[in-house]
């Protein structure tokens, strides 16, 4: 089962078209949400509309969940127009999927995120609070969920192998351990004509392959630790979560 993992397109039309002609082959496409841009020049129905008509153009299997730019794009429909985009090739939130003998769960922004039973993959759009991936290289402030942290390290969250998210676009590092689980997010990297993308092989060697801007930047096999007392430290210093809808939201602070 191969995995290509993408996020935070904030309605970069290159990036669109990279995913529906270019990207590698896998047999599911994961978006960790904020498809649109809240602070951008192009009318939110307009975005809502084009991104669907980009969307409906990829040739593999779409399982997405929402981010706070989809959220909040509509004041009161809390997302309403996600529903949009779902065919029978195309999942988004709470979505509880079995392929290949993986167990994936889609979770949406503003959600409890409570699992039913085991699953192997989360797809949720903050990485859980006090990783690596929730951290920003670039000061220090950590945008994760801290409920999902804490859930996955006391082990809460039942037997989690790979969660998926965004929303921090300048990570301290694309992956970090969070209990049991491995967290990834790939970034955003605003200048680039190729989102940088994950690509996770789950058969065989088990690898987690990061491009950043179309070039190959960092690989792990799934079976390593990544310095998980890296993460603890990281976790004492959290800080508290700032509300969905805060003006300075931190995802948008490298946007133009
Ligand atoms: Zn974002
Ligand atoms: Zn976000």
């Amino acid at each position: 089962m191969r995995i290509l993992h993408v996020s935070d397109f904030h309605y970069r039309k290159p990036w669109f078209a990279w995913l529906a002609t270019q990207a590698p082959d896998c047999d599911l496409i994961c978006h960790t949400g904020d498809f649109l841009d809240l602070f951008g020049s192009v009318p939110v129905p307009d975005q809502i509309r084009r991104v669907a008509s980009w969307l409906a153009r990829l040739r593999s299997s779409l399982l997405f969940c929402s981010g706070n730019h989809d959220v909040e794009a509509e004041a009161g429909q809390a997302g309403a127009w996600l529903r949009g985009l779902l065919s029978p090739f195309a999942w988004g939130d709470g979505t509880i999927m079995s392929r290949s003998g993986v167990t994936l769960v889609s979770s949406g922004w503003g959600t409890p995120c409570h699992l039913e039973g085991p699953a192997d993959v989360l797809l949720r759009h903050a990485p859980p609070g006090g990783c690596a991936t929730a951290v920003s290289r670039a000061d220090g402030r950590d945008w994760g969920d801290f409920e999902l942290g804490e859930d996955l390290r006391s082990g809460l969250i039942p037997a989690m192998d790979i969660v998926l998210s965004g929303h921090q676009h300048a990570p301290r590092c694309w992956h970090a351990r969070c209990g049991a689980a491995v967290s990834f997010n790939p970034g955003f990297n605003a200048g680039a004509e190729v989102p940088n993308y994950i690509l996770l092989d789950l058969a065989g060697r088990r690898m987690a392959r990061w491009h950043e801007g179309g070039q190959l930047a960092g690989a792990l096999r799934l079976t390593d630790t990544p310095d998980p007392a890296a993460d603890d430290r990281i976790a004492a210093r959290r800080r508290p979560r700032i509300a969905p809808g805060h003006p300075k939201h931190p995802c948008c602070e490298h946007e133009p």
